[in-house]
């Protein structure tokens, strides 16, 4: 085999709790992950040049030695003593610093490829554990699917169901610093919690109305504050009718839940014609 093609699938935070800081200055979360069918395509193809290149579809990620991907790559190489080399190529569809873990998502990606085209056979486990060195995201976006994640996001408890629903995701043209996010979210008192238990019923139950009732997250708290747009657009999907909406990550991506998908498109066309967005999706659950 010579080359590998791979779906990154980007995640979207049904809940996200934030349980206090730690002396490593992380903090300690306790959030349910879920993978949208919003995909990057990374395509990694074997040479003999000994060097790891990443070509990219868009300028507004780098293409050197600080792409995750270029990471990833470079840690099994080296691990491994491989010699040859490797072209990471990414087509990029996850909206960039928007909460939906691209950057990890593609790590992940090129971790599993590497060992797969290197026949490496390193356990999903022994991937996770490298994964984590290069970013708290990835180890999730290595088992991918539905997850209750815990500590810095790397204890992983997967949760089996089979959701249906339509997920429109909307990216506004503003960039949120996660590090502020997180910064200033010791600093709030924090109105609404998750309940992540009634969120996992909800899940095991298929129960699209319930799960929508019990999403949180409280990044909200300290986002929407500084970025009202993200309120607007969650106020927006749920007058077209979505059962829900949120904000993922620390934003300023939004989703919405909708049980319909004739309603699930009125609102993409309602929030097309307000013109107060950068990117714009209809996906699904991936599990
Ligand atoms: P999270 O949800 O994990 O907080 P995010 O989705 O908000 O992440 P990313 O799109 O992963 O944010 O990008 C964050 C930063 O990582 C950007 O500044 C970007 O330049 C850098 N980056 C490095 N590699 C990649 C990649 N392969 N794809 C996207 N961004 C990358």
């Amino acid at each position: 085999m010579k080359s590998i093609k791979l779906k990154a699938y980007g995640k979207i935070n049904l809940g996200l709790d934030v349980l206090g800081k730690r002396d490593d200055g992380y903090h300690d979360l306790d959030m349910i992950m879920q993978s949208v069918d919003l995909f990057d395509e990374i395509t990694i193809t074997k040479n003999n040049s000994g060097e790891i290149t990443v070509k990219t579809s868009t300028e507004k990620i780098p293409n050197d030695e600080s792409n995750l991907a270029y990471k990833a790559a470079k840690l099994l190489l080296e691990e491994f003593d491989i010699k040859k080399g490797v072209e990471i190529e990414i087509e990029k569809n996850i909206p960039i610093s928007g909460g939906m873990a691209g950057g990890s998502t593609d790590c992940a990606a090129v971790l599993k490829g590497i060992n797969k085209l290197f026949k490496l056979k390193l356990p999903e486990e022994k991937l996770m554990a490298r994964g984590v060195r290069l970013g708290a995201d990835v180890p999730f976006c290595i088992i991918g699917n539905t997850a209750r994640a815990e500590g810095i996001g790397e204890i992983l408890t997967p949760i089996k169901n089979r959701m249906k629903g339509y997920i429109v995701l909307a990216k506004p043209p503003i960039s949120v610093s996660t590090g502020f996010v997180y910064g200033r979210i010791d600093k709030v008192k924090v109105k609404h919690k998750p309940d992540t238990g009634a969120m996992i019923v909800a899940l095991e139950n298929n129960d699209l109305q319930a799960l929508a009732d019990s999403i949180c997250n409280v990044l909200e708290e300290v986002t929407i504050p500084d970025y009202p747009v993200v309120q607007e657009i969650k106020d927006m999907m749920k007058e077209d009718g979505a059962l829900n909406a949120m904000m993922t990550g620390s934003g300023p991506t939004v989703f919405g839940l909708f049980d319909d998908k004739e309603k699930a498109i009125a609102a993409i066309d309602h929030l097309t014609e307000a013109d107060i967005l950068e990117q714009l999706y209809l996906a699904k659950f991936v599990n």
